[in-house]
């Protein structure tokens, strides 16, 4: 039964490169999924692009001496290029300064205004002086009002745990320039949380799928929904498209609420570029499903206000309504969140130094053993901490040993003997236990990946893999010369179930197992690669950016056993996976900067 799924993955903000503990929250957990769900016969459109407005970039841009569009185009394209290097498969990788999401986020706007769930309201907020620019709550430092504590920020308290208003603040400062930020009356939307309390509530009941911490986390929020401001006084970002916003220049939509409408404008330009515009409406009806990928930081905007977003589109809270320019929308089929990876504890931070590039792992390790560790030893349950011990054993033991070396030896074995798959005669009970065995674990490990269970997914798949290497081992098929039969009825055997344990492993290692297709003689393309395309802004004529997309359809793995060709010529295989030196496991490669 195939049918249509959104894979929303969270936006990377473009305000410098990625790190490791990045893409083990929104990426590879998105990708293995979609990998699996096309595989398993569905339509999957994976969508998302980089987080490209708000104060942080205009941050990092005068650090940079860039402009704000400099410096967006910048890191679009540093991102762009590290997620096409993990084999992220998506359709489109987009941005949100292109022509498309400003029309997307001011249509569906256009919508809630005229329902009634967006109102203006004045209230005071900082601006620097210097610049005229809002000061977000989080960017201004004072003394505790409650406490003391000198070194409180304008959201809260880190000392006695309070939340503050940045008016409260004695001596507030500016933590980006030191100045005494000024308190101003200013008008901003406010869009009216409280009117999708009920509706949010009887959605939440019927999510019954979700990881019990996002649902629950999710349910307590619910009686304490306050309006929430739409707009900053800003000039990065998208304009407002009221009389009087649309040509301020220092009234803008506040960036949360642009890129949470992402998944919706990025789907839409998925559609306007392969030529049918209406395209994207079978993703986003509510016959189709939505998966939304993240860390678990972003939980909230996920699970109550883009679905707040969605119901005051469709016209479906307090105040009713009419459905808006895109019709009625589908919410979340289910908030997949990841806990955090850490290192020695703390989380990644840049600003600590204690931090792993995503493109300095890639040019050193490859995608595939950073894919595996993250889906076998990541931060799926709980915060996990990354070390290169554990990178360096889950590297040699696992992939190397285990599964390189079941793929090397058959492969091997039969080339030499046969030079070609062998053909088996008269099955024991082993062979047949083995083979059922891997069979089975379709079904295992095919329902865990689509509730995405990943770490007991592709431990299911290595307990087939486990289990073959204790088949060859017992065997021994290297002993069999003077019973050729025999021998070439264990080989055929290994073959068929390195054969199954490569679609089994797939999803995870999409690049390796490339390799073994063909190292089993296959030809064409087994697991599709994203590809970076240059492209013309299709409003904005005048500009042009990467995207990321591919073609993932047609004739690839499929979620199947598929019986391996018997005769069929087999080379002389090369190692799947190169063993580390232990010694990285001590000390961590030259160029990480861990400084704890
Ligand atoms: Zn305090």
């Amino acid at each position: 039964m195939s049918t249509p799924v959104l894979t929303a993955v969270a936006w990377p903000y473009a305000n410098g490169p990625r790190h490791i503990g990045h893409v083990s929250g929104f990426g590879v957990p998105s990708d293995v999924f979609s990998r699996y769900m096309r595989m398993a016969g569905h339509r999957v459109l994976m969508v998302s692009g980089t987080d490209e407005h708000g104060t942080p970039i205009s941050v990092q841009a005068d650090k940079e001496g860039l402009t704000t569009r400099e410096l967006a185009d910048k890191y679009n394209r540093v991102i762009a290029e590290d997620l096409q290097g993990l084999g992220l498969s998506y359709d489109l990788f987009t941005r949100t300064t292109t022509g498309n999401h400003y029309k997307v986020v001011q249509e569906l706007f256009q919508a809630l205004w005229r329902n009634g769930y967006v109102a203006p309201k004045t209230q005071l907020g900082a601006i620097s002086p210097s610049t005229g620019r809002t000061l977000p709550d989080r960017y201004i430092e004072g003394t505790c009002p409650i406490c003391g504590y000198d070194g409180a920020r304008g959201d809260q308290c880190d000392n006695c745990g309070n939340q503050l208003d940045p008016a409260d603040l004695i001596n507030p400062k500016s933590r980006i320039n030191g100045e005494t930020p000024k308190f101003v009356e200013t008008e901003h939307l406010f869009l009216d949380l409280p009117a999708f309390t009920e509706s949010l509530g009887s959605w939440l009941s019927t999510r019954t799928e979700w990881r019990p911490n996002v649902l629950k986390f999710s349910q307590n929020l619910l009686d304490d929904l306050r309006p929430r401001a739409i707009t900053r006084d800003i000039d990065w970002g998208v304009p407002v498209p009221l009389d009087g916003w649309r040509d301020a220049p220092m009234k803008r939509f506040y960036v949360w609420f642009d890129a949470v409408i992402g998944y919706l404008s990025a789907s839409v330009e998925w559609a306007r570029r392969t030529g049918d515009a209406d395209a994207w409406k079978e993703f986003w009806t509510p016959d189709a499903q939505g998966y939304y990928f993240m860390g678990k930081d972003n939980i909230v905007f996920h699970s109550l206000i883009w679905p707040s977003l969605l119901l005051g589109q469709n016209g479906a809270g307090d105040k009713g309504g009419e459905a808006g320019a895109f019709g009625t929308l589908n919410l979340p089929t289910e908030v997949v969140s990841s806990e955090f990876l850490t290192m020695s504890g703390s989380k990644f931070s840049t600003s600590r130094g204690t931090v792993i590039y995503v493109r300095d792992f890639l040019r050193d390790f490859g995608p595939d053993t950073l894919r595996y560790f993250i889906s076998v030893a990541g931060p799926e349950n709980q915060d996990t901490d990354f070390t290169w011990e554990e990178f360096v054993r889950r590297t040699n033991f696992e992939l190397a040993n285990e599964w390189g070396n079941l793929v090397n030896r058959s492969v091997s074995m039969a080339h030499k003997n046969v030079g070609a798959v062998p053909k088996p005669t008269a099955p024991t009970a082993e062979d047949i236990a083995l083979l059922n065995q891997s069979k089975a674990a379709f079904a295992v490990v095919g329902d865990n990946l689509r509730r995405s269970r990943f770490k007991a997914a592709v431990g299911e798949a290595m307990r087939v893999v486990s289990a073959a290497n204790k088949y060859l081992s017992d065997q021994e098929p290297w002993k069999r010369k003077d019973d050729p039969e025999r021998r070439d009825t264990i080989l055929h055997t290994a073959l068929q179930v390195v054969s199954d344990a490569n679609t089994l492993l797939t999803p995870f290692l999409p690049h390796a197992a490339q390799k073994v297709h063909e190292a089993l003689g296959g030809t064409g393309v087994w697991s599709a690669q994203p590809r970076i395309d240059e492209v013309t802004d299709l409003d904005e004529t005048e500009r042009s950016y990467p995207i990321l997309t591919g073609d993932y359809a047609g004739e690839q793995a499929k979620w199947e056993s598929v019986d391996i060709e018997v005769g069929r010529p087999l080379e002389k295989p090369t190692p799947l996976f190169a063993k580390l030196d232990a010694a990285l496991g001590d000390t961590g490669p030259e160029w990480a900067p861990i400084v704890t």
